[in-house]
């Protein structure tokens, strides 16, 4: 019998009246797939409930910083025992300080680190010091990546591969949209003829070192280390946004993983463990820039607050402990293999990129290397699979342009159950 989503209905109608669109973030509105939202009630492990009763095993994971899964219990007896003290003092603690160490211990990247309040403040404020110090306004970004929603980021790419960027949303100055150039994901050819061109007025080229916004696309071989090639040739900063793969892909971040290390790195979602947070770090000199150290004037009523920082700590204290990535990567390789041979097996044409602990199916047979080939993509195979998927309880991201999350809470029985889902799902979506 097909799970009733009755309560959640309901509760999405009244909230269309209250909320624009009913949601404070557009993904979680599901319209991609063409249906309603369940509401959720409370999560456990690698499971959530919904206000129906309906029981997920879960593959967002609040896109990406509940590694640990709903609930760790070393997280919750933290936060509880935060919460007993206060709830913030907008003045210093021992909890930023020990966050920031653990930080910049971690990243190969980071000598000093600023925090704020989600990954979107992290991006935008990297950018204010890059121009600031490099005393240019042009900015390089790459075509299907995400880095929040702030105006120099909102851009697609102009007609033309070296036009510069217009607004893809109302209200972002095309003065503004004129600074950003996008460039192809792994297309060095294309990002050298641009800085050719524009290198000497470019601050900084931004970048996902994992790209985990247009679905999940790897960087090629080489791409990474040819963006910090071209990076010191003009002298502009290579700016790592690792606000998904900080503490994803390895315990330092998507630069040890790939052993290219950025001027700047942005991060959020795993360093708060499920508090809202951003930070933005990088080497002493340029840092040292940010007021009240120097002038590039950045703030926060609740930067740094002791709860976001404890639950930080307390995820990254539990990632320290031998041997966790490696099973959270054997858990990724179970699934995506899993996945793969049902799709086989189910005669739906599909290609799967994974990377660590990111995966992503795509409802295509091509490659998918950047944006261009990421929208190949059958959005309406992706939306068949999904709801098979939910109707059969497993939540996936409700769009295919996003990322699977594997926590270290599912287990192998979860994995076991989501495959054998999957194969009717990809049946439905063949
Ligand atoms: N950068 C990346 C790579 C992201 O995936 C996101 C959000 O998903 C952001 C930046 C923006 O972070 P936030 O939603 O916390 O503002």
């Amino acid at each position: 019998m097909a799970p009733s989503y009755r309560k959640s209905q309901e509760m999405f109608e009244e909230s269309q009246v209250y909320i624009p669109g009913g949601v404070n973030s557009p993904v979680r509105a599901f319209k991609s797939v063409g249906m309603d939202p369940p509401f959720i009630a409370r999560g456990n492990g690698s499971r959530m409930w919904d206000v129906d009763g309906n029981e997920y095993i879960d593959y967002v994971c609040s896109w990406g910083p509940l590694i640990l899964g709903h609930r760790h219990p070393a997280v919750m007896h933290a936060v509880q025992r935060c919460l007993e003290r206060g709830i913030t003092y907008g003045a210093p603690t021992d909890l930023e300080l020990t966050l920031a160490r653990m930080v910049v211990e971690a990243l190969p990247g980071v000598e000093m680190v600023r925090m704020v309040n989600s990954g979107t403040e992290a991006t935008m404020s990297a950018l204010r010091l890059a121009r600031a110090y490099t005393k240019r306004n042009k900015i390089v970004k790459f075509e299907g990546c995400y880095h929040g929603h702030h105006d120099s980021l909102l851009i697609k790419a102009g007609s033309g591969a070296l036009t510069h960027g217009v607004p893809t949303s109302p209200g972002v100055p095309e003065n503004i949209a004129g600074n950003t150039i996008n460039a192809r994901y792994n297309d060095l050819p294309l990002l050298e003829k641009i800085m050719a061109e524009v290198g000497r007025e470019v601050a900084a080229i931004i970048v996902e070192p994992a790209a985990g916004n247009m679905g999940l696309v790897p960087a090629a071989e080489g791409f990474l280390e040819g963006l910090r090639k071209l990076c010191n040739q003009y002298g502009a900063l290579l700016i790592f946004d690792e606000v998904i793969t900080g503490f994803r892909l390895s315990y330092g971040g998507a630069q040890s993983y790939y052993n290219v290390t950025p001027d700047l790195t942005c991060l959020g979602k795993i360093i708060g463990g499920g508090m809202p947070v951003g930070a933005y770090g990088g080497v002493r000199e340029i840092m040292q820039m940010i007021s009240p150290a120097g002038p590039v004037y950045q703030a926060g009523t609740l930067s740094g607050n002791p709860l976001a920082m404890t639950a930080g700590i307390a995820t990254l204290e539990q990632l320290q402990q031998p041997g966790v990535y490696e099973e959270l990567n054997r858990k990724s390789a179970l699934l995506a293999q899993g996945l793969s041979q049902a799709a086989k097996a189910a005669g739906a044409s599909v290609w799967f990129n994974r990377v660590q602990s990111l995966q992503c199916t795509f409802f295509t047979s091509q490659a998918v290397t950047d944006f261009a080939s990421a929208s190949t993509s059958d959005t309406k195979r992706y939306a068949a699979f999904f709801k098979s998927m939910l109707d059969q309880g497993i939540y996936l991201a409700p769009a295919q342009f996003e990322t699977a999350f594997v926590s270290l809470a599912h287990t192998d029985e979860d994995i076991e159950r989501t495959v054998e889902a999957s194969f009717n799902a990809f049946k439905a979506a063949a």
